[in-house]
């Protein structure tokens, strides 16, 4: 049978083409080692480059590589479970639509049942700080293995399923940015599955294991450790439990699912994410009441900003009369959608970046100010958000052409009010 929806080729290459998607594989996971070697050091300075290099079996550890399939086992049988509501996806090239199940709340609650009886049955969760880089290397191997059969089963499919981004026909860069766009085994999603699930609720068991080391090693918990566990804990709750969301997102609709994103969500995400947490373990920080407060007040902010801003949009997107949406202004577009130009989409084009941001800052303050590496996740995050700005506007600008022009115009800003 002809295949009658067919995608046209990939012109535009991004991530670097295909000198970023040769180097960018081997850049990525060398990060994620170096930052956590760099860390478990007493000086954890960027200045003793090149770290001192683990021997081979401080790299691999086969218990721990079964730990972290066990891990994906366990989060892959809370996501088939049937609890939580059905939702579809956007509108596929085909005018079909996916259905989703949203139980990532769900699962989240799940395993915290799971972790508790094992923490009441003796489990020490100071294992995982112990074992830390074996398992950032279990989770790369696994990372690097999906996405090679990722790229075998996307040969496999019809053209229509293919990523508009990722079918360049250069093997490489298709394999590296994601050739098909929602791979699935059965009704199984294999990109919306981990789009959250292991990734997210592993950053939060991993920084409740670096609070249990620290507890071990000095007999108490820091306020600065407490404070990074509440305000990464709130951050990973909104996200599972306004997971629909994500069904609108860039990584949903436009992203294929190939190494850029196994590696992002499974090894990325929760081991360089909980590198304040694990930095923590290994030099203590004083924080006083004072900044505590400050440093709260800045992750509020940022929060506020972040979720007010996201939700509107959602809201404005799901339903446009909406009454707490329908008095904002917006602009007509040929497609037929209209842009908000107020609100806080009129503030700035991106402010659920900008409050991103500033929580992002307020996780590494309570680290203080004698170390770098820390701050590795506020540097890192503007650049990625500042370049993921770029990306969307790119696409919304051939999406929606003038009304665009009349937007950025009118809200002239993208991130930062006044500076950028
Ligand atoms: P956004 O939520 O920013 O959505 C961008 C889309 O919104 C555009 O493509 C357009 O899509 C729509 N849009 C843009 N401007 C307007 C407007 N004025 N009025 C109405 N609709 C508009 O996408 P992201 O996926 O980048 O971000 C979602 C959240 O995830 C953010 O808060 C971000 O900070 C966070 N994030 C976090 C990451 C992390 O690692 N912690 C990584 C990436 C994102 P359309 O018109 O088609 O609806």
């Amino acid at each position: 049978m002809s295949d009658k929806y067919k995608t046209t080729r990939t012109k535009e290459l991004e991530f670097g083409g295909t000198l970023g998607a040769v180097i960018l594989p081997f850049l990525l996971p060398s990060t994620v080692f170096y930052l956590i070697i760099s860390c478990g050091t007493k000086e954890a300075s960027v200045f003793n480059f090149p770290p001192p290099l683990p021997e081979l079996g401080e790299l691999w550890n086969p218990i721990t590589f079964l730990l972290f399939l066990c891990w994906i086992g366990l989060q892959a049988a809370f996501y088939v479970c049937p609890v939580g509501k059905i939702a579809e996806g956007q509108i596929l090239r085909d005018g079909s639509k996916l259905k989703y199940r949203i139980n990532a709340f769900h699962a989240f609650v799940m395993t915290s049942v799971v972790v508790g009886i094992g923490l009441a049955s003796g489990l020490h969760l100071s294992y995982i700080y112990d074992h830390f880089l074996q398992f950032a290397v279990s989770a790369s191997v696994v990372s690097f293995v999906l996405s090679i059969f990722l790229y075998i089963k996307s040969l496999c499919v019809k053209e229509s399923l293919l990523a508009p981004g990722g079918n360049s026909g250069n093997p490489i860069y298709d394999f590296f940015i994601g050739h098909e766009l929602n791979p699935r085994i059965g009704s199984f999603d294999l990109k919306y599955f981990c789009e959250l699930r292991p990734g997210l609720i592993g950053w939060v068991l991993i920084n409740l294991a670096m609070l249990s080391k620290e507890s071990e090693l000095r007999g108490s918990v820091s306020t600065a450790m407490i404070l990074v566990n509440i305000f990464q804990f709130v951050y990973v709750i909104d996200a599972l439990w306004n997971e629909e969301a994500i069904l609108t997102t860039m990584d949903i609709v436009h992203d294929g699912f190939g190494l850029m994103l196994a590696f992002g969500d499974l090894t990325w995400v929760p081991f360089t994410y909980s590198l304040q947490s694990y930095f923590l373990v290994n030099h203590p920080v004083e924080l006083n009441a004072f900044a505590a407060v400050i440093i709260t007040i800045l992750n509020l902010l940022g929060y506020f900003i972040f979720r007010r801003a996201n939700s509107q949009k959602n809201t404005f997107r799901r339903n446009p009369k909406d009454p707490a949406v329908a008095d904002l202004q917006t602009i007509a577009t040929a497609t037929g959608k209209r842009l908000l130009v107020s609100g806080w989409w009129g503030f700035v084009r991106h402010p659920n970046y900008l409050g991103d941001l500033i929580m992002a800052l307020a996780w590494s303050l309570p680290c203080g100010f004698t170390h770098i590496l820390p701050y590795f996740y506020v540097i890192y995050f503007t650049v990625l958000l500042i370049h993921r700005e770029a990306r969307d506007e790119h696409q919304c600008r051939k999406k929606y052409g003038l009304a665009w022009e009349e937007y950025c115009k009118r809200v002239p800003y993208r991130i930062f009010p006044y500076m950028y």
